[in-house]
């Protein structure tokens, strides 16, 4: 094997902060600490179109809109087409809207695909100036609990580089090498198997009026927008059932009866894959100089739709904490980064599991749970005060997790380390 540091170069390389992977939560790092005029290399692993092209989430909750409105950079990262803040249940074919907005004027959640975002993001970073390295492989942290953590990357002739930093932001994913850089036994895994299946299929065909969630006999099912003509479905099944076990025309036939809507409309199906549902979450979301930030330290079911808009919460503090740091040499905010970021999160986990049960037991769960799970739907419909807590937890706007800031980590790690 060739001897590494014989092909290093540029180990000289140095900048605040390192971000690792180029997804809503790194990008939004990286755009908001170049918005700060605080300097970062982005490595991403796979290449700029693999990137833009991800479909995953489609609403940009009220609460990140407003977020991304407080650094007046809306208009720039958000694209899509506001959202009318309505829901609809579907139980046994009977409609049931359900308002999931706050009601105010100001500005609320955008139907605004992720993938559209990260473009946005994108592009926003580079017209900035940003250095943002695609196809980097090979990604690896070191020394994080120094003063001055290094990262390696290879580029595609083979060549190997170090950037030293102040501070690492793990935004790799769950499947990324930041957390994996973390000694055993430093960070706890609470992992949670919802015993659920999904087939997800996304398809060129007419958007519903309105997000869509179905209770069935059959299964629950889903209809959500993913663009002016784009629709993005779910269907329960086994936990691990595979893709193959779906030809289009079983797909169409299940919407149809799931969803209670016999003339829904068919199009070309782009992709469909099957998952488990599950939860983890990474307590705390920190070691030394590495911050976790979105689904490298937490997955939510996707039920709810909080995975990216947690992704966006994470960065947004992390962000302004470095700029607490590096402006006003204040490590507060950064010190407390993982319990403020978890609080929300399990606030999130709970609001997933809730309408993850409750959606799934009013359909095909025994005589009990599901008679729970529908008066659960009764009194989201008919209980104002219900209703209301609903809406909160949908727009992000509830309090939990902006009050009490909880404990700070121990320790004196960021003292300025100096190039
Ligand atoms: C089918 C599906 C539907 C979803 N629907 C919703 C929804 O409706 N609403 C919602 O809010 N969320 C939804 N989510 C969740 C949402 O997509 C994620 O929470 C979100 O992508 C998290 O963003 P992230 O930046 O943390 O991670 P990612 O989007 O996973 O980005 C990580 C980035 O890091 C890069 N990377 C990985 N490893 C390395 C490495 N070793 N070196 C360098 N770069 C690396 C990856 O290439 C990637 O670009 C859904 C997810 C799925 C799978």
């Amino acid at each position: 094997m060739a001897d590494e540091t014989s092909q290093l170069q540029d180990s000289s390389e140095s900048t605040t902060v390192v971000v690792i992977g180029a997804g809503p939560a790194g990008l939004t790092v990286a755009t908001l600490l170049q918005h700060s005029g605080i300097d970062c290399v982005v490595l991403e692993r796979h290449s700029r179109e693999h990137v833009a092209q991800r479909q995953r989430a489609g609403i940009v909750e009220t609460r990140a809109v407003r977020m991304f409105d407080s650094w007046g950079l809306t208009d720039r990262v958000l694209g899509g087409v506001p959202y009318d803040g309505i829901l609809e249940f579907r139980v046994d074919g009977r409609s049931h809207l359900v308002s999931d907005s706050d009601g105010s004027d100001g500005p609320s959640a955008r139907l605004c695909p992720q993938q559209i975002l990260v473009q946005k993001l994108t592009q926003t970073f580079l017209d900035g100036g940003g250095d943002l390295r695609f196809e980097a492989a090979d990604v690896s942290p070191h020394d994080l609990t120094g003063d001055r953590p290094t990262v390696h990357y290879r580029t595609a002739d083979g060549t190997t580089h170090a950037i030293t930093c102040d501070f690492v932001a793990g935004c790799d994913g769950d499947h990324g090498v930041s957390r994996t850089a973390v000694p055993d036994g430093a960070l706890t895994a609470h992992a949670f198997d919802h015993g659920i299946g999904w087939l997800t299929v996304l398809a060129d065909a007419p958007p519903p009026a309105h997000p869509l969630l179905a209770v069935n006999a059959r299964g629950f099912a889903a209809h959500f927008p993913r663009g002016p003509y784009a629709s993005r479905y779910y269907l329960q099944c086994p936990p691990d059932d595979h893709p193959d076990a779906w030809p289009e025309a079983r797909i169409w036939d299940a919407l149809r009866t799931r969803l209670g809507d016999p003339a829904l409309v068919c199009g070309p199906i782009t992709d469909r894959e099957t998952f488990r549902l599950r939860s983890l979450v990474h307590d705390p979301m920190q070691y030394g100089r590495l911050f976790l930030v979105g689904d490298a330290a937490h997955i939510v079911s996707p039920m709810g739709g909080k995975g990216m808009n947690l992704a966006l919460y994470d960065a947004d503090l992390l962000a302004r904490a470095v700029r607490d740091f590096v402006r006003s040499d204040d490590d507060t905010a950064l010190r407390t980064y993982s319990s403020r970021c978890l609080r929300r999160v399990w606030n999130d986990q709970e609001f997933s599991h809730w309408l993850t049960r409750t959606l799934h037991d009013a359909g095909d769960a025994a005589p009990f749970p599901r008679h729970l799970a529908r008066a659960r739907l009764d009194r989201l419909f008919n209980a104002p005060a219900s209703a209301r807590a609903f809406a909160e937890l949908m727009t992000g706007l509830d309090p939990t997790g902006e009050a009490v800031i909880s404990q700070e980590v121990p320790g004196n790690l960021f003292a300025h380390g100096g190039d």
